[in-house]
């Protein structure tokens, strides 16, 4: 049992989980849990800055130019640069303060504009990290039911060009928490 893939099939579509460094992903896109600077910061945003190079950064600034900063809760697309995705998109997840602040419905919003963002590009496969639990406190049992469960709703109620969804986890406990929810959602 150990070794099984931990997936779920939806509509077609596949969502599956495997504990890595999703700057070394070669989805189509990968997803950035950014600040809504779009101005790197620490964590995973840090190392897609780093791996990616400066072309990130650049179109992130001509973004903000033209919109100004990102809201929580919504998700832009800019160049992968060096990455072997050819795309990120950069999404902002809540920051927790406790759970009373609308954080699961800003957190399940973060999730389905990046799969908006990533159907209207066109593309077939995006990795996600675990948004929102790391600086951003969000508890990571929970976090995980709102994100399988969002990406699930995403797939199951549309037809769209994502076939392959995968949340690539850093550290085994985050790793474990995703595996038990989506073993959960899958024997539904
Ligand atoms: P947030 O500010 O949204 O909480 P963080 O980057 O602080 O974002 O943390 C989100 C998650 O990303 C954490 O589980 C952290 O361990 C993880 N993480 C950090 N670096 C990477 C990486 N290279 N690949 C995948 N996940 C990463």
């Amino acid at each position: 049992m150990e070794n099984e893939p931990v997936q779920m099939k939806v509509n077609g579509s596949r969502l599956f989980i495997i504990q890595g460094d999703i700057t070394r992903q070669t989805t189509d896109a990968i997803v950035n849990a950014a600040n809504s600077s779009l101005m790197g910061g620490g964590g995973v945003d840090g190392a897609i800055h780093r791996a990616g190079g400066p072309a990130i950064l650049e179109d992130c600034k001509k973004i903000v130019a033209r919109q100004g900063r990102l809201p929580t809760g919504q998700a832009v697309i800019t160049t992968g640069g060096n990455l072997p995705a050819k795309h990120v998109i950069h999404t902002v997840g809540p920051v927790w303060h406790g759970g009373d602040r609308g954080e699961a419905e800003l957190l399940e919003s973060a999730y389905r504009e990046s799969l908006k963002i990533a159907a209207e590009s066109n593309l077939a496969s995006v990795s996600f990290p675990s948004i929102s639990t790391g600086a951003y406190g969000y508890p990571v049992e929970q976090a995980a039911g709102v994100a399988i469960r969002a990406v699930a709703a995403f797939l199951r109620e549309r037809e769209t060009s994502v076939s392959e969804v995968v949340f690539v986890l850093f550290d085994t406990g985050t790793y474990d928490a995703y595996s038990a929810v989506l073993r959960e959602v899958a024997s539904k």
